[in-house]
């Protein structure tokens, strides 16, 4: 397993990655020095793949454990299943100290980190990712948060985990889709902060189908390493963090224009072409390394242009968004592949003429 260390003060914690993780789970908890009871919250689908395996090592390692199980489903990310879990907690008499473990995608991740920040007034969280979409960004960097009215993620909290273990061998369950969504994502980090990672993805994506484990766990060592160093900077995300939504000014635009027919991953990956256009139309970035970037993400199998008849509600949304003041749009560019920058100076008809290609 691969280390790296989320530096946040007294809050810092490891993320460990690599093959056979969830089996070292419960050594590695009671090296945090826990010990007791541990609750495990999962959904039905994980639980079946891969609850077994860590339900054992906790076992193993002396560790009472609960299981709490949630359907899957971005609508279990809600108040009243939150209520539902904080009852099963009492109900396994779990205290102060008990650990929760989060054991799932970005949902279970969301809905048991705000379950357990809140628990008690918050007690010891571990994350276990098993999708690469969390594995590499959802997890990290402590914001947990339910849905609410229609709206995503508005009832939340900041609160950082005891631990991250991201076992690459769940990835292998993962159904394609869900893995492109994830692609997107370390794509995304190799455009605004590492060249030689985007170099890297251009040689493993897309050559096999599959990708073999050792390029996984340097897609998703990579990605934590630089979403570690950014959240370390930026923990309350008020100003480097920011680079982490490059692409994702116009992808929320996307997936809420479309309803979200498209998944984050495929939003995000038409908004870094959008963007890297507007780069290019600004001076800021080669012709190359926009050609280079619409290669990368054909080569990924997600999509490079937004659907034409979407546009004029691509940017309502945008307009809709509060980080537009007047016409002009909070906005990540890229200065060239690995490199990225925040600005306040673009304008939203700047954007239409591009996602109109003119
Ligand atoms: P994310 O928000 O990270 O994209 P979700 O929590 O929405 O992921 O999970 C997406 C779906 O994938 C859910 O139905 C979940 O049960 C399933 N899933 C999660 N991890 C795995 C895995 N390793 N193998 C197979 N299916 C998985
Ligand atoms: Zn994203």
């Amino acid at each position: 397993m691969k280390k790296v260390r989320v530096e946040l003060g007294s809050r810092s914690y490891d993320a460990c990655i690599g093959s056979g993780g969830l089996g070292r789970a419960g050594p590695m908890l009671k090296e945090l020095g826990l010990s007791g009871k541990a609750v495990i919250i999962i959904d039905t689908t994980v639980r079946g793949l891969y609850g077994e395996r860590l339900e054992r090592s906790l076992s193993g390692a002396g560790f009472r454990v609960s299981v709490l199980e949630v359907p899957p489903g971005e609508e279990q990310k809600s108040l009243a299943t939150a209520g539902r879990l904080y009852r099963e907690l009492t109900g396994a008499y779990a205290e102060r100290q008990t650990p929760v473990l989060a054991l799932g995608g970005g949902v279970i991740g969301d809905l048991a980190g705000f379950v357990a920040a809140t628990y008690m007034r918050g007690v010891p969280l571990v994350q276990l990712p098993t999708t690469l979409l969390a594995q590499v960004d959802s997890c990290l960097g402590g914001k947990t948060a339910v849905d609410h009215d229609g709206l995503k993620n508005v009832i939340g909290v900041f609160y950082q985990p005891r631990l991250v273990v991201a076992d690459i061998d769940t990835l292998k369950t993962l159904p394609v889709a869900e893995m492109a969504n994830g692609i997107a994502e370390v794509i995304k980090y190799a455009a605004i902060r590492n060249r030689e990672l985007f170099a890297y993805l251009e040689g493993v994506l897309g050559r096999a189908a599959s990708l073999e484990a050792a390029a996984l766990e340097r897609m998703v060592l990579e990605s934590v390493k630089i979403k570690a160093e950014i959240v370390a900077i930026d923990e309350q995300d008020s100003g480097l963090r920011g680079i982490l939504n490059y692409g994702h000014t116009i992808g929320h635009a996307i997936e809420a224009a479309s309803g979200f027919r498209f998944r984050h991953g495929q939003a995000v990956a038409m908004g870094m072409v959008a963007a890297a256009r507007v780069s290019r139309r600004l001076g800021m970035l080669s012709d190359d390394d926009v050609f280079r970037l619409v290669g990368l993400i054909r080569k990924a199998s997600l999509p490079t242009e937004v659907p034409a008849l979407k546009i004029e509600e691509i940017i309502q949304a945008m307009k809709h968004d509060k980080k537009v003041k007047r016409d002009r749009v909070r906005f990540v560019l890229l200065e060239a592949i690995g490199q990225a920058m925040i600005t306040d100076e673009v304008s939203l008809s700047l954007v239409e003429e591009v996602l109109r290609g003119r």
